[in-house]
């Protein structure tokens, strides 16, 4: 069965990897400008989040524990990779009474989530041991199975993968219609393909694909932005660190560090970096990494989030279109609940047993039908 995946970040180059290691003959579209997964900071560690939704922790701890085995199917030696690595987690709290609060959820939660790994509260020693470019007088908590991921390497490798796989790749941008009978049309600026299955990973983009087809889709893009940071350490085996607020460290290979990110709410699909919000980030991480205000910027980079009104992220099938299946509002933690996601689509497609209910992530709830399609045509 000839399937399309529309988009390849996260999601939809997971799916690609798995349809295309099921046999599925796969034709992946990826026009790539704004793409979340490749601006990302790489934070994979949401048992220690103070969101309290039910079926985002269930869904966000499943992708937490899904990576090494999306890591062992691509081949990656985790205990050496620039893509994934579980370096551990430092959270930083306003009180010390707030991080024993925090001790105490993490150890109810590794009940059910073990790869959350060795818990320890950090004296400020410890920290500097861990991290040499933190100067605190403050404790933090360790979570040793925390992880770094590099989106845009891991949907790179994914994306090779499925191509070798015998998937076929254009970085262009797709139009989707679709036909009373069912079938699925997808047009470039180069070429026209039809399918009987079209899965839309299309992050924040969803609306203006499925606007046109009579659908109204409940998503609105959050403008984020980071600073890749180089500095002369080797930063390999240094954690992420988490401080109280949104700025946070995240140290890759080759003295590579990442600072961010910003959340806006009110930018559309801006990806102009602002000088003056890098340089507030900036500023506040040099304030626990006093050296980071010298270390060299090498770029900026800004991505487009996808959120619903009620920050939940939907996926599966769309209702009354057979075969047409979507995935979005992944919000703040897509790079950590995208390949379990893409897993499940992947299982949906086959017609198999879902990991998790998919019923608690329903599209019915963000997608509708505001007009037939014969009436958009006509
Ligand atoms: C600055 C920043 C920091 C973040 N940090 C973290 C973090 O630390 N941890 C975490 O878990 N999550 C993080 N996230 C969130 C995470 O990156 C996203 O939720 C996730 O990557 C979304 O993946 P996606 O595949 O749904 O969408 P995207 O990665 O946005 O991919 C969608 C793709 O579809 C393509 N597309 C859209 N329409 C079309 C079309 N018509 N034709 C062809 N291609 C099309 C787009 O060009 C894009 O490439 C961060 C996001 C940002 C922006």
């Amino acid at each position: 069965m000839p399937i399309a995946v529309v988009g390849a970040g996260i999601v939809g180059a997971t799916t690609a990897f798995y349809l295309s290691a099921a046999g599925y003959a796969v034709t992946i579209y990826d026009e790539g400008t704004g793409q979340a997964t490749s601006a990302a900071a790489g934070i994979i560690c949401p048992w220690l989040s103070q969101r309290r939704n039910k079926q985002w922790y269930q869904l966000a701890a499943a992708g937490a524990a899904f990576y090494p085995t999306l890591m062992q199917d691509l081949n990656e030696d985790m205990s050496n990779s620039g893509i994934y690595r579980q370096v551990g987690t430092l959270v930083f709290k306003k009180s010390p009474e707030l991080l024993a609060k925090l001790e105490k959820i993490a150890l109810k939660r590794r009940e059910t989530a073990p790869e959350i790994g060795e818990l320890s509260i950090l004296s400020p020693a410890e920290i500097k041991a861990k991290l040499p470019l933190l100067e605190t007088e403050q404790s933090a908590l360790f979570a040793s199975g925390g992880a770094r991921v590099d989106g845009s390497l891991l949907t790179k490798k994914l994306v090779e993968a499925a191509v070798s796989n015998g998937a076929d790749y254009f970085p262009e941008k797709a139009q989707l219609t679709m036909s009373t009978t069912g079938t699925y049309t997808i047009a470039t600026p180069t070429h026209t393909k039809h399918f009987s299955a079209v899965v839309l990973a299309a992050g924040a983009w969803l609306p203006e694909i499925l606007q046109p087809l009579g659908f109204s889709v409940d998503i609105r893009p959050q403008k984020g932005q980071l600073i890749h940071l180089e500095v002369e350490e080797e930063t390999q085996d240094w954690p992420v660190v988490m401080p109280d607020g949104e700025k946070d460290i995240i140290p890759f290979p080759n003295g590579r560090i990442v600072v961010g990110a910003t959340h806006e709410n009110d930018e559309g699909y801006d990806l102009v970096p602002s000088e003056e919000k890098l340089a507030v980030m900036l500023n506040e991480a040099a304030e626990l990494a006093p050296s980071l205000a010298k270390a060299t910027i090498k770029e900026a980079r800004v991505g487009t989030r996808a959120f619903t009104s009620d920050f939940a992220p939907f996926f599966g099938e769309v209702p009354e279109s057979p075969g047409l299946y979507v995935a979005s509002g992944l919000g703040s933690s897509g790079l950590t609940s995208g390949p379990i996601i893409a897993r499940m689509l992947t299982q949906l497609i086959m017609d198999k047993p879902t990991d998790l209910p998919v019923f608690d992530y329903p599209v019915a709830r963000y997608i509708h039908r505001t007009h037939s399609y014969t009436e958009i045509k006509d």
